[in-house]
């Protein structure tokens, strides 16, 4: 058995990621912020399919806590060989006249440094150089990347546009250490994260402008990360995934 770490992993995507890796045989780190209680019914649900799990407490955008949960699953006795980067922010829709500073630095804090945090432990730990196994990264980033969520959130749109960099530089970086960097861009999913934006009907609103005429399932997304993880990808590196329902 092997780790998977993803993180925001109490719901939406992440969560659908963490039961289909688990269904795939991995031991799931489910990352959660504050809500333990959301986490523990992931792990509980896990368990009662028959998979493994535990929680792990850590705001991703905290350096700190970033240290400490790896250091805890450095006590599990089980490689690390899978981390999704998946704990993401935005905030209400937005015009730039109004984005405060502090607003942005949130934003890129989580979206952008707290990835950046988790591939650094985890290539520390899956490197070959390091005495690791090799392994493979996901970070969720978002068709708003492409788009730029123009009026609405360019500083989420931003801080994905980083995602996308990141996967690049670090799939060259650490491809000959065993280690495969890819990226998912989806684009609308039925989650909760557009409550946060401000608009939780959104998906409903726009699925109409989409190719395929509807939003997107987290198991949609799931699917596409769980097959990136694993050796049926084995020859995959700095790709992206458009999860984005043709557009
Ligand atoms: P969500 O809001 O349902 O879930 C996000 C999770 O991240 C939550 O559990 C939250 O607690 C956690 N989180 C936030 N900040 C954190 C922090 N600092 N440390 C640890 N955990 C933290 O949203 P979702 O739609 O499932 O989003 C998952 C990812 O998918 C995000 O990166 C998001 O940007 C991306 N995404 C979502 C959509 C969509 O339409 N839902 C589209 C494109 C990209």
């Amino acid at each position: 058995m092997a780790i998977a770490l993803v993180t925001g992993a109490s719901r939406g995507i992440g969560k659908a990621t963490a039961l289909e890796l688990a269904r795939e045989g991995y031991t799931v780190a489910v990352n959660y912020h504050h809500n333990i209680k959301a986490a523990t019914d992931v792990i509980h649900h896990i368990v009662e399919e028959g998979g493994k799990a535990f929680a792990v407490r850590a705001d991703i955008s905290d350096e700190a806590q970033v240290l400490a949960m790896f250091d805890s699953l450095d006590r599990e006795g089980e490689p690390l060989i899978a981390l999704v980067n998946n704990a993401g922010i935005l905030f209400e829709q937005s015009t730039i006249e109004n984005l405060s500073a502090e607003r942005i630095n949130r934003v890129l804090a989580t979206n952008v440094t707290g990835y950046f945090l988790c591939c650094r432990e985890a290539v520390k730990r899956m490197a070959l150089k390091h005495g690791g196994k090799g392994g493979a990264i996901v970070n969720v980033s978002s068709a708003a990347s492409r788009l730029g969520a123009p009026g609405e959130y360019v500083d989420y749109a931003a801080s994905k546009g980083a995602v996308d960099s990141l996967t690049t530089g670090l799939s060259l970086e650490v491809a000959a250490q065993g280690i495969r960097v890819n990226c998912v861009r989806p684009g609308l999913i039925y989650t909760e994260i557009h409550a946060s934006g401000g608009e939780p009907g959104r998906v409903d609103r726009l699925k109409s402008v989409l190719p395929m005429q509807r939003g997107g399932q987290p198991e949609e997304v799931a699917q596409a990360i769980s097959w990136l993880l694993s050796d049926k990808a084995s020859y995959v590196t700095g790709s992206f995934l458009e999860l984005a329902g043709g557009k």
